[in-house]
């Protein structure tokens, strides 16, 4: 009996490690003033080229919904979504979408769109739609939502986080006379209680902007993506992303104590693993150390608002397992 308990508890784990589900994530394009935010068209028609070569799937963020609601089998796939809402999305990226005919999403920054020049029109945004385009909630205002909290009771802020979300989901109702129930983190930056307001106000997927595989036990909430830009937008970057796994713990591997950060992470995927890589984007790589199989790290002193933390092993397959995790001070 118990051989069979271990056979079948090693034929859960390689079915969780097996997924690789990878979100990419692009703000500009071929906008030359901004180079932090701008991906080049034609990097864009690489990335493309190459999740077609490599076999991937190119899921829809219902594609994804469904998957992850249970209602969709397991593949390897890629998923384009472009954050804000700037008018190159249609000018330049659309027709290279349209040239391969690779459905993508947009989260739209509604204080922008149909307002200022350099965001997309609402004729736009109609035509893309009607041409595929899933389109998403990336706030109202644009906010550093949990640096709002600082100043507000937590009624107070579920408060204003609920009004913003509903300010942007009427305006996109009086133009296109529909919901919407995918949300992207305002620079990735989220806490629980907006996490709760979307689950709440019927939104099923939400992303933050940390890179790594997306796998069924990170939270809907909580979807990391892969932004391709600048120095990451090259093919051996994107094909460094594409071969690395989700690093699952079975605990929130890091926790405060008299201010100061400590990381403790018990590693369920992989299950045996080698040269665990520990970086808080403050201090760079810090020594960490495992005992008795849990990773250990800190204490740290912060000084920046937000950090963000990755952990990386290596599992028995040499492959490169990774996670990050968002601090907030
Ligand atoms: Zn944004």
């Amino acid at each position: 009996m118990k051989k069979y308990l271990v056979l079948l508890f090693t034929f859960v784990v390689c079915f969780l490690s097996f997924s690789n589900i990878i979100v990419f994530v692009y703000h500009r394009f071929d906008d030359e003033r901004y180079p932090t935010t701008n991906t080049w068209t034609s990097e864009l028609e690489l990335h493309i080229n190459l999740v077609k070569k490599l076999g991937y799937k190119i899921w829809t963020l219902k594609d994804l919904e469904e998957y992850v609601y249970g209602k969709k089998e397991e593949e390897n796939a890629v998923i384009f979504t472009i954050d804000d809402g700037y008018k190159t999305v249609y000018t330049n990226a659309f027709p290279i979408f349209k040239k391969y005919n690779i459905p993508f999403s947009v989260f739209l920054y509604f204080k922008g769109v149909g307002k200022s020049k350099e965001y997309l029109t609402w004729e736009m945004v109609k035509e893309m739609s009607e041409w595929g385009v899933v389109f998403g909630h990336h706030s109202y205002s644009h906010d550093k939502f949990p640096s709002v909290y600082k100043n507000m009771n937590k009624e107070e802020f579920i408060k204003y986080f609920e009004s913003d979300l509903k300010k942007g989901l009427d305006i996109w109702y009086k133009h296109m006379g529909t919901s919407l129930k995918y949300y992207a983190y305002p620079y990735g930056y989220y806490n629980k209680e907006m996490i709760e307001v979307l689950k709440k106000n019927g939104f099923k997927l939400a992303f933050i902007q940390l890179s790594g595989p997306y796998n069924k036990e990170i939270s809907p909430f909580e979807i990391p993506r892969e932004a391709l830009l600048e120095d990451w937008a090259t093919e051996s970057h994107v094909r460094y992303v594409l071969s690395r796994e989700a690093l699952i713990t079975d605990n929130i591997p890091f926790y405060w104590k008299n201010e100061k950060l400590y990381v403790k992470a018990r590693i369920k995927v992989p299950q045996n693993y080698e040269n665990p890589v520990v970086y808080i984007r403050e201090k760079g790589i810090v020594k960490s150390y495992i005992k008795n199989g849990i990773l250990y790290a800190g204490p740290f002193v912060l000084s920046n608002e937000y950090n963000s933390l990755m952990i990386s092993v290596r599992g028995e397959n040499k492959k490169e397992y990774v996670k990050y995790y968002l601090i907030i001070k």
